[in-house]
């Protein structure tokens, strides 16, 4: 290991986004629900149903942190701002 090692996996380290409670659920979801999310969204589906269902669904985040997951303003996205 070199000093250029430990700082480049330092910044590596600090660049990893961590996600927020939707983030990890989205996450586990099987591929034929997180598509079905995606378009929802991208459709302009209202995000209170999307939320309704997503807890149905056993997502366990309150409406206004999934709100702001699906406006990409949560921990799973702050990663991509700093490196903006
Ligand atoms: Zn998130």
């Amino acid at each position: 290991m070199s000093l250029a090692d430990d700082l480049f996996e330092d910044a590596q380290e600090k660049s990893k986004p961590i996600p927020c409670k939707t983030g990890v659920w989205i996450a586990g979801l099987p591929d034929r629900d997180r598509e079905a999310f995606d378009e929802f969204l991208n459709n302009g589906g209202p995000v209170s149903n999307l939320w309704r269902l997503a807890v149905k669904n056993g997502c366990a985040s309150a409406e206004t942190r999934f709100r702001a997951h699906c406006r990409k303003r949560c921990s799973c996205y702050n990663a991509l701002e700093i490196a903006a």
